[in-house]
C-alpha cells in the first residue's frame, strides 16, 4: 500500500529537517534509505528495505542499511515494532498511531483516530517504570486476506490455514 504522494514529500521534509537540526548530514544514501521506509505503511523489516534500497543505490550494503536506520531511531526519526513473525519492522510514521495486526499475513497497518486521550495507566504501572507513551495493537484479519478467503471459498482457506501451520511445526 503505497503512501500518498502529498503525505510522502511532508515525511521526507519533515525528516530532512530533522537531520539538519540533529547536526547529521543529510546524505542521498540517508534520504534514499528513509524514503524506502516511508514509501509505504508496510511497515518494511531490514530486508525489505535493503532489498529496495540496491534497486538505486547498487553499492549499498546490508551493514550501512542497518546502522542507518539505528541513526534514525536514535534520532527518533523512525519506531520499530515486532511482527508476529518476530522480525523487527520499521515505522516511518512518527505521529501517535496505533496498529492493527492480522494474524493471516503479519501486515502491520496504522490505526488513528483511537480516542484514549484521559485514558490512565494501571495503578500498577508506576512500579514497572514511568510510562511515556501508550501503543494499541488491535488483532483480525486484513482486508487483503479477507478477500482471498472470499475467493477460494472457507475449504480453500481451512487447508491453506493447515498448510501453513505445518510449516510452523
Ligand atoms: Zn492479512
Ligand atoms: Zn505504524
Amino acid at each position: 500500500m503505497l503512501r500518498a504522494p502529498e503525505e510522502l514529500s511532508r515525511m521526507m521534509e519533515a525528516f530532512a529537517k530533522a537531520i539538519r537540526r540533529s547536526g547529521v548530514k543529510l546524505t542521498s544514501q540517508r534520504i534514499e534509505i528513509f524514503r524506502e521506509a516511508a514509501r509505504t505503511g508496510e511497515h518494511p523489516c531490514i530486508e525489505t528495505v535493503f532489498k529496495n534500497v540496491r534497486r538505486r543505490l547498487p553499492t549499498v550494503s546490508l551493514d550501512t542499511v542497518y546502522r542507518t536506520m539505528d541513526l534514525f531511531r536514535d534520532l527518533g526519526l523512525i519506531s520499530t515494532l515486532r511482527g508476529l513473525d518476530g522480525r523487527v519492522r520499521f515505522d516511518a510514521n512518527i505521529q501517535p498511531h496505533h496498529h492493527f495486526i492480522c494474524t493471516r499475513c503479519g501486515s502491520a497497518l496504522d490505526l488513528s483516530g483511537l480516542k484514549i486521550d484521559g485514558l490512565e495507566a494501571p495503578k500498577s504501572a508506576p512500579g514497572l517504570g514511568r510510562v511515556e507513551s501508550v501503543h494499541v495493537e488491535f488483532r483480525g484479519i486484513c482486508r487483503a486476506c479477507a478477500q482471498r478467503d472470499a475467493h477460494h471459498g472457507n475449504a480453500g482457506t481451512r487447508s491453506h490455514r493447515i498448510k501453513n501451520d505445518r510449516k510452523k511445526e
